[in-house]
């Protein structure tokens, strides 16, 4: 048996079945490239869930994790410390609006937290919640209920909620949704559990419209697009619109736990004093990460850096001529492998096969979200070998077919 097997093994025995068996096995990391239990070496084309955005081992993020880990890992917040202060600081400047800051673990969390906050808000009238067909939002109960996700959600009902599913990017029946009687509309600029799937140019608007026009909050979940995944700190800066909640977490600790439920204007002083808590939020190291997160893609220039390879990254893609290409969508360094056939686990199988490491999302997308520092030569790596992983992947599916 392969250390992967004998990994896996022990794994199924002791993990809640809730992932399957994961095939891959890593042990370390550094740059963009990771390695395996057995030693076989991978470029991580997915970064965690477009979590690891200095890539591992990042010098910066190492400094700071441990400088602070050495220095005062945990206060609760009963104490506060200077790391959480200097964070929501960093973040309401990037946001370049008043808002404030509730720092949580995760994006399940900043979601709970805004939906806690809207309601606050909102006070007991308004009665209903809509939101966007294929969206995701989190697995805890409040988060699932708002997930358009009728294979995960589903079994988890009833939640006690009434939300109401419209489909993402259609502004027409986003009017006809909400109302007066709206507590909040939660979307994401770009559904990344959807496959990467971008709204209509002008949608963000067209919520923000909506939503001045009925009272209702406008919460912008920006959990995967955030921190620089599409070229700029948010995707809602590339139309100029600012929601009244924004969410944020997977690459803002670039690989610690963290999120944030930030509120601009009125909803950043709605939760009183004992509205909201949690005892890890804020953490000194998870901060302190974030920051480092932040200061390197300022120094680095990784914003210019995700427009231009993510442009490069989807011309090369685009190019490929085969018959199980169907396209590619999305933004930034955050994109989706549009497939003819349902075969996206055939491709990741074969990429992981090859060295590459990306998701199968959807049955017939596969995700790429690299690490923000990953270098031109990486990506030409990939979309070099690209074509001979469609060839194996089709062999694969033409054996199913046999079968
Ligand atoms: C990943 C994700 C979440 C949930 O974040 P967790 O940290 O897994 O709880 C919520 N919303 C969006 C858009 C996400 O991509």
């Amino acid at each position: 048996m392969s250390a992967t097997e004998q990994l896996q093994k022990r794994f199924d025995a002791v993990l809640m079945p809730n992932y399957g068996t994961p095939p891959v096995a890593l042990v370390r990391g550094e740059g963009c490239r990771v390695v395996d239990a057995d030693g076989r070496s991978y470029l991580d084309l997915i970064a965690g869930i477009a979590v690891s955005s200095l890539g591992h081992g990042h010098p910066a993020l190492v400094k700071a994790v441990s400088e602070q880990t050495a220095r005062l890992a945990h206060t609760s917040n009963l104490f506060l410390h200077e790391r959480e202060v200097e964070l929501a600081e960093k973040l309401v400047e990037k946001i370049g609006a008043p808002a404030r800051v509730f720092l949580a673990n995760s994006g399940t969390e900043a979601n709970e937290a805004a939906l806690k906050l809207v309601r606050r808000a909102a006070g007991p009238e308004r009665t209903y919640y809509v939101s966007t067909v294929a969206g995701f939002h989190g697995r805890t109960s409040g988060s699932l209920a708002i997930t358009g996700k009728p294979a995960i959600r589903d079994p988890f009902g009833p939640f006690g909620m009434d939300v109401r599913f419209v489909p993402h990017g259609d502004a027409a029946a986003l009017r006809e949704a909400v109302t007066d009687q709206c507590v909040a509309v939660f979307v994401e600029p770009v559904q990344g559990e959807a496959g990467v799937v971008p709204a209509a140019e002008g949608y963000l608007a067209a919520v923000r419209e909506i939503c001045d026009a009925t009272g209702a909050a406008f919460v912008l979940d920006e959990i995967q697009s955030g921190i620089g995944r599409t070229g700029r700190w948010f995707a809602h800066q590339a139309e100029g619109v600012l929601p009244d909640v924004l969410t944020l977490a997977k690459g803002l600790g670039g690989g610690l736990p963290i999120g944030a439920c930030v509120g601009l204007g009125r909803y950043g002083t709605v939760f009183a004093k004992g509205d909201h808590g949690s005892t890890f939020g804020g953490n000194p190291v998870a901060a302190a990460a974030a920051l480092a997160v932040i200061d390197t893609i300022e120094r680095e220039g990784l914003l210019d850096s995700v427009t231009e390879l993510g442009e490069l990254l989807a011309a090369e893609i685009a190019a490929i001529d085969h018959p199980l290409l169907a396209g590619v969508r999305g933004v930034g360094l955050w994109r989706g492998i549009q497939l003819t056939a349902p075969v996206s686990g055939h491709v990741q199988a074969r990429a992981a096969d090859a060295g590459f490491l990306v998701n199968a999302v959807t049955p017939d997308v596969v995700r790429i979200a690299p690490p923000l520092v990953i270098t031109r030569e990486e990506i030409l790596e990939f979309t070099g070998a690209l074509p001979d992983v469609l060839a194996a992947a089709a062999r694969d599916a033409e054996e199913d077919a046999r079968r």
